[in-house]
């Protein structure tokens, strides 16, 4: 072979023929620089060698021993064959079995010692092993180190990854830039980012390990914050336009209801905000149902009585046309203009939206991402408001925000994060929260039943229909997924057939789901809003914002495959008008861990105490994998086990930047460049 270099191909290496290639691009691994930031999962430690009887019980450890009798071979039946044996050392004896390895029955000599590394049980007074993996003590590979284990797909093993690693570790490490400026590293004691890489991968102690992992985990950290407090001081040196029009008072005069204590308080905030100077960048936190939408009204309708626009971004079209309609309620009487424009909409409609919004005819304007496309273009853009904001990245709030010349920016999210979390979440926002729900609201009654008691409860919807009521029933399919071949599972089209005809033919039953023609949606969730509809079967496309004060009853089949946060937000979807509300979820598990973290949301209504329990069931991994925060993945930090890393590192972001507030020293050159990379969602944000 050449000489190895960080691009080198791994197709060059001895052993990787076209399948393991298409396999290992499946994991992110073309060259060998791509396998530095493959960082391994969990770690062996094989660096001691016990003799048998000193062995620690239960823990994985490796045993030099010596086979003492032939491995015998017994077949217990198809597809499962047992190979059998024992070794010894001077201080005592193991039995050894092997699952389905026949072949070790010739292989393993008796007389010969070997390493073996597995977990030493201690069954009736005996020492045992089962499955250990084994190595002739002359040809050590994996003994006497700590070695990586590394996350695997179909034809990529361990062993592969391993020599493949160390080859890149062995060729490759010139290719990593140092970017943490040498002071920062001093200062935190971080080793460098050579040192760091070599030793993730092969750790020479757990100590060292530890530091690889701190200082590559404080780098993520790092990057991250020194980003968004980037984007906050740029946000802050422009100036927003002061929307200084209409007070709370009048604005209240333009609703049918009196505003919460905690909704004043959080529109005195805003208009505090909404003046000359630095524009708001203000997140407005409130469990659902709490009123955020009167909160992005009354911004809007300042920035329209202040002669300029405001546009507000919902996530999903159901949303957007819903807010739009509230939006013209409350507004039109006043003579604000509202606009709606969406992808669904027609060529003709769009473009007369588009001019009209050009020309400032339009004062605000809902939309869904559609807002961002190019050719929509605002005459004077004084307010940018996003709503359910954890559906939408960093990026796109900076890229409304972009359609107009700093204009202020007013975020809504319904998703309660743990204040830990919510520090570096939202590290380039002021935060507000809606701490009140409005009066008269019952908490939702919340039962926990299995699939014995659908025509019970079946009955009981009934009753609920009959006293003018309207529901939802939530399945997590849309169609029958032969992979999953899971008859259990519901899909939402036959399952409303079949409630439709079978259990409520007396009553209109209708779905929606996210893979309908946005114009189908729609016309189904007007009717649904307009009580036409009293049974609304759907996936989670009604999980965000959707307001129907009528609708009372809240079924989710197979409850157990959402999570707790995510059924909270199902839940929120009832309960918003003065009617008592039910939610009922369905779920025949019998995992213990399971039914408890169900059990959680019938006890609570809490948006901030689900969350923490969700956290702890899943973690932040999970919290993070499924980016529900819009901000670039973080592989190996750990916001809950790294907050000193986090706060140490967001130290060492905000330092940095009171000294080069936009990263133009040479030396800080590394750095904006990783910033940059790392929110590659968007790389225009920074420019
Ligand atoms: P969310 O915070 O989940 O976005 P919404 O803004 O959709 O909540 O409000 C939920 C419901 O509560 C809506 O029907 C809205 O009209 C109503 N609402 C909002 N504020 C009040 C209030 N102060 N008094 C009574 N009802 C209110
Ligand atoms: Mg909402």
């Amino acid at each position: 072979m050449e000489r190895i270099t960080a691009d080198t191909p791994l197709s060059d290496f001895p052993g990787v023929g076209p399948a393991r290639q298409r396999a290992l691009a499946k994991l992110g691994l073309e060259r060998v620089g791509d396998l530095l930031r493959f960082y391994p999962r969990a770690y062996e430690d094989r660096t001691r060698v016990f003799p048998v009887a000193a062995a620690p019980i239960d823990t994985p450890v490796c045993v030099e021993a010596m086979v003492a009798q032939p491995p015998r071979l017994s077949r217990i039946r198809r597809g499962l064959d047992l190979v059998k044996t024992r070794a010894v050392d001077d201080t005592g004896a193991m039995e050894l079995t092997f699952f389905n390895q026949p072949y070790l029955q010739r292989s393993l000599q008796r007389g010969e010692s070997y390493i073996f590394y597995g977990k030493m049980e201690l069954v009736g007074g005996r020492r045992q092993m089962t499955n250990p993996v084994l190595e002739r003590p002359g040809r050590r590979r994996a003994t006497g180190r700590i070695l990586p284990r590394y996350p695997l797909t179909a034809g990529v093993s361990n062993y592969l990854l391993v020599d493949l690693a160390q080859a890149a570790v062995e060729h490759g490490l010139d290719s990593l830039e140092e970017t943490l400026p040498a002071a920062v590293r001093e200062r935190f004691h971080l080793p460098g980012i050579q040192e760091a890489c070599a030793q993730i991968h092969f750790p020479d102690s757990f100590a060292a390990l530890d530091a690889a992992r701190a200082r590559l985990a404080f780098e993520e950290l790092f990057y991250l914050t020194a980003g968004l407090s980037l984007l906050r001081k740029r946000r802050e040196r422009g100036r927003g336009v002061a929307l200084n029009a209409g007070s709370v008072p009048a604005f209240q005069a333009l609703l049918p209801f009196p505003l919460t204590g905690a909704q004043r308080r959080v529109m005195d905030q805003c208009a505090a905000d909404l003046c000359a100077g630095p524009p708001m960048n203000r997140l407005v936190q409130g469990d659902v149902g709490s009123g955020k939408t009167a909160i992005a009204a009354f911004c809007l309708w300042r920035a329209a009585k202040s002669g300029a626009q405001g546009a507000l971004m919902a996530p999903t079209e159901l949303l957007a046309q819903q807010h739009y309609q509230t939006l013209r309620a409350m507004l039109e009487p006043d003579g604000v203009a509202v606009g709606l424009l969406t992808g669904s909409q027609t060529p003709a409609e769009k473009r007369a939206i588009k001019t009209a919004l050009a020309a400032g005819e339009l004062q605000v304007v809902v939309g869904t991402h559609a807002l961002l496309s190019r050719g929509v273009d605002f005459r004077d853009l004084a307010l940018a408001v996003v709503d359910e904001q954890h559906r939408f990245g960093v990026g796109q709030r900076s890229a409304l925000a972009g359609k107009g010349t700093s204009p202020h920016l007013l975020v809504l999210s319904a998703t309660p994060i743990p204040r830990t979390l919510a520090l570096i979440l939202y590290g380039d926002l002021d935060v507000s929260v809606l701490d009140q729900l409005p009066p008269g609201r019952r908490a939702v009654e919340t039962y926990l039943v299995s699939d014995r008691y659908h025509q019970r409860l079946y009955a009981f919807l009934d009753k609920l229909v009959a006293q003018g009521r309207q529901g939802y029933i939530v399945c997590p399919a849309v169609e029958e997924d032969p992979e999953e071949g899971d008859s259990t599972l519901k899909s939402v089209e036959q399952y409303a057939q079949y409630l439709s005809q079978e259990v409520f033919p007396h009553l209109r039953v209708a779905f929606v789901h996210g893979r309908m023609k946005a114009r189908d949606k729609e016309a189904v969730m007007a009717a649904f809003a307009g009580g036409e509809v009293q049974i609304l079967v759907s996936t989670t496309v009604v999980e965000v914002g959707v307001d129907v004060p009528n609708a009372a009853f809240m079924v989710v089949e197979n409850a157990d495959r959402f999570g707790l946060s995510q059924l909270h937000q199902l839940r929120g979807r009832v309960g918003r008008g003065k009617h008592q509300s039910y939610c009922v979820l369905v779920s025949n598990t019998r995992d213990p861990e399971t039914r408890g973290r169900l059990k959680t949301l019938c006890a609570t209504t809490d948006g901030f105490q689900i969350a923490e329990a969700d956290l702890k069931a899943r973690g932040p991994g999970d919290f993070f994998g499924q980016r529900q925060h819009g901000l670039p993945t973080l592989r190996l930090a750990d916001l809950n086990a790294d907050m000193r890393l986090l706060s140490a590192a967001q130290r060492a972001a905000q330092d940095l930047l009171a000294q080069d507030p936009d990263l133009q020293a040479p030396e800080h050159q590394p750095v904006l460049r990783r910033v940059r990379e790392i929110f590659q969602e968007d790389p225009d944000i920074f420019n």
